[in-house]
């Protein structure tokens, strides 16, 4: 007998659909598909976790050629109609398959084959509590007897391990259970309620508590607001505090904080929990696949009030959302680069929207998209100006190094800045973007580069582990011990990474520690907090490191910044280079001077006349901002026009461009009014671990124009079935931000 109804599946496949299925043998009932569901679905010879979206009457394919789900592994829909809603939105916006939005917007452990029960059971413990009236004088065994007590002494329980732990036994449990004086629950621990006694908690300045009442004071329901505060200008405490006014107002509301990697900046996620205790989880993708799971139920059961995390927080399941802030909000972390490649800050306005609660997108350097959504009149802006300290901004020097030697990477001028520094027992920081001894490897005597065999690109020599590093793809390669090409021993390091100004200021200042900040210095978690202790605790020190230093972090003592290889983001082809580069000197500038004594950055370049440096010299990034967007608008590109663009990559260059070339002559054949559309062209670097990599780019002034054409274009891609080399791969990007 055919079924009344089919079920409506996404599935984790390439495909932009969602899949029917047949009804569980042995469940006929249609309530048990309510949306948000998990199944697994056979899927050609295969079994895959799909999400339930609904049940129809009108299947596609005849009901015979249907195969029937094989198991609902959720007695009740897990994934709440928020982010289904929202999956919906990234699969329409993004062209990414619902299904694979959806199975990405899941903790780990609940992409798998588990039931609920199963995850559940998972995170909770035994709890053990006496039973009422249950009296020891009855008992024989002393070990009994004392179990027994320590359990009553414990009327809310104890739990399992922790009774362990005190030297009892589980037979021993057991047997209290049996005689029916104890009992056993299975419980998860849940956050408590009460806000830690905070002992100091900053007066806001006059400008602060401005700032905060302009975003308290905006109309109820879904607003952005642009905070743009300048580097040290407190806008962490500004947070803090619209956060406790908003759930102070209404304790079940839940705030959102998106900051760009957590495991960078332990100090932002530590102020958070001081000012909110078990109130603030975090979620980000250095925590365990059980931590994550227990974020996300908590989050979604509403035991929690605030959350801070990285991009994939955007996700969450929130029981009532009341509020979402993107700290450092333009930063480019925030940007998806694979599967859907959606943005946080940009999903953050459309939950804003479903949820009808403000967003707030914060930073000292605002992305030029936000900042013209700003000036159009589309967000709220809300401005600092000054820092907390009333010290003013730090002054920059530009140190023209054209025709001076440089020795670690570091010139005369800026050694005998650093050494003064040093002498007043001040702390320096020393920002080269480039890990390792020496970007290059060559041979005196014939001129012989060592290149990755895989990638385009050179070999970045790292002395500690006397190797060669592609930092493309990662390969290491033993250092030669003579030219391969003509067998000169002389072989020299050219250039400076971090590595190498780390030991030349070692020799240098030999009675001060020198700390490196790279990833090569940094494995696990722990080690940044640990390496930043005696920054923080205002020790005299040098830090050399790459822009892991530029983010978010408040250090009290430091006065003095160096910046040692600024030249390579003025002369790029990437159209957000100068923005890109803008944002990343004024974050590191930002880093010195937060205190009384005003700061001083030292800025090495053989352009010292270049109008970026120029503005930056006049911490004036709104000049940036207007030269650029001028540029931006002639050149149709983003924000101006809106932008999507497809990558493909091949085993040769030819495969690739041809491939790319079918893809664009089809483009070419869509009856939509066609947006701008250049390339097929090789991406700036051609090579990378032996694939070939190429691009188009489509621009159209009108966002909907281009996303209508290339709904049109995907299915004539899907129903023409292209004949394309096999090993050709592609992709398509809406609103890249990597464009190269
Ligand atoms: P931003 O995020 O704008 O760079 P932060 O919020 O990190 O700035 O503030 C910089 C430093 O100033 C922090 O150490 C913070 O605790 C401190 N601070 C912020 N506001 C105040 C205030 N009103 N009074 C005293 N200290 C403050
Ligand atoms: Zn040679
Ligand atoms: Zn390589």
């Amino acid at each position: 007998m055919p079924s009344p109804f089919v079920v409506s599946i996404a599935v984790p496949v390439p495909l932009r659909k969602t899949f029917d299925y047949l009804p569980e043998m042995s469940l006929p009932d249609p309530e048990h598909y309510t949306p948000g569901k998990r199944c697994k679905v056979p899927v050609g010879q295969r079994t895959l976790i799909g999400v339930i979206t609904g049940i129809h009457h009108s299947p596609q394919v005849p009901q015979d050629k249907l195969r029937p789900i094989k198991q609902i592994l959720d007695p009740h829909p897990t994934i709440p109609s928020n982010v289904l809603q929202l999956a919906q939105w990234i699969s329409d916006y993004y062209h990414a398959p619902l299904g694979e939005v959806l199975i990405n917007a899941l903790p780990p452990l609940m992409r798998q084959d588990r039931s609920w029960e199963k995850l559940s059971n998972s995170l909770s413990t035994i709890l053990w509590q006496a039973t009422p009236g249950a009296d020891s004088t009855g008992l024989r065994g002393a070990k009994q007897k004392a179990l027994l007590e320590l359990l009553i002494g414990m009327p809310e329980g104890l739990s399992q391990p922790d009774i362990i732990n005190q030297g009892y036994t589980t037979a021993q449990l057991r047997a209290l259970e049996s005689k029916q004086f104890a009992h056993s629950t299975q419980v998860r621990s849940r956050p408590g309620k009460e806000a830690p006694v905070t002992s100091s908690k900053p007066t806001l300045t006059t400008e602060q508590q401005q700032a905060l009442q302009q975003l308290i004071g905006v109309s109820p329901g879904f607003t952005t607001t642009l905070l743009e505060g300048v580097t040290g200008s407190g806008k962490t405490e500004v947070y803090l505090d619209w956060i406790e006014h908003r759930i102070n107002n209404n304790a079940s509301e839940q705030i959102l904080v998106l900051i760009p990697e957590i495991a960078l900046t332990p100090q932002t996620l530590r102020r958070f929990k001081v000012r909110f205790g078990e109130q603030v989880v975090s979620y980000h993708s250095a925590m365990n696949d059980s931590e994550r799971l227990l974020t996300w139920i908590q989050v979604k059961e509403g035991e929690v009030s605030v959350v801070v995390a990285t991009r994939s927080g955007i996700l969450l399941p929130f029981k009532s959302l009341g509020g979402v802030i993107v700290d450092e909000e333009h930063d480019s972390s925030f940007k998806q680069q694979d599967g859907a490649r959606y943005h946080a800050r940009d999903l953050a306005l459309i939950r804003g929207q479903h949820s009808q609660c403000p967003v707030i997108l914060g930073s000292a350097t605002p992305s030029f998209e936000s900042l013209n959504n700003a000036d159009q009149g589309r967000y709220h802006y809300v401005r600092l100006e000054s820092r907390v300290s009333s010290t003013p901004l730090p002054r920059i020097h530009l140190i023209d190094i054209k025709s001076r030697p440089l020795e670690g990477g570091i010139s005369p001028p800026i050694l005998q800045e650093i050494s003064s520094a040093i002498s007043a027992e001040e702390q320096v920081m020393v920002f080269i973007n480039r890990r390792g001894f020496a970007p290059v490897i060559m041979c005196v005597d014939c001129g012989w580069i060592a290149e990755c065999r895989s990638c385009d690109a050179r070999l970045t020599y790292h002395r500690r582990q006397q190797s060669l590093k592609c930092h493309h793809c990662e390969k290491q390669y033993r250092l030669p011990t003579s030219c391969p090409s003509c067998e000169s021993k002389n072989l020299k390091p050219i250039g400076a990474g971090t590595e190498r100004t780390e030991e030349y200021l070692e020799q240098q200042f030999p009675d001060v520690p020198v700390i490196r900040i790279d990833r090569d210095s940094i494995q696990n978690k722990g080690s940044l907090d640990q390496k930043l202790l005696p920054i923080r605790q205002g020790h005299s020190c040098l830090i050399v490191g790459t822009q892991m230093l530029a983010k978010g972090h408040d250090f009290p003592n430091l006065s003095t910044v160096a910046v040692l290889n600024a030249d390579g983001g003025l002369f790029s082809s990437d159209f957000r280079s100068t923005e890109k580069t803008a944002q990343l000197l004024i974050q590191v500038a930002g880093r010195a001077g937060r205190r009384e004594k005003p700061g001083k950055v030292f800025i090495q370049t053989q352009f010292p006349e270049h109008p970026l440096l120029q503005y930056i010299q006049q911490h004036d990034y709104r000049g940036i901002y207007a030269s650029e967007m001028a540029m931006r608008k002639q050149g149709h590109f983003p924000p101006a026009y809106s932008m999507a663009l497809i990558r493909g990559e091949a085993s040769s260059l030819e495969d690739t461009l041809n491939s790319l070339w079918k893809l664009r002559d089809l483009m070419e054949t869509c009856e939509n009014h066609l947006p701008s559309i250049h390339g097929p062209f090789p991406s700036l670097i051609q090579k990378k671990q032996n694939r070939f990599h190429g691009l188009i780019w489509l621009f159209s002034a009108d966002r909907s124009v281009l996303r209508k054409f290339l709904r049109h274009w995907l299915g004539m891609m899907e129903n023409q079935k292209l004949k394309l080399p096999g090993k050709f791969r592609w992709q398509l990007d809406v609103d890249p931000i990597d464009t190269l």
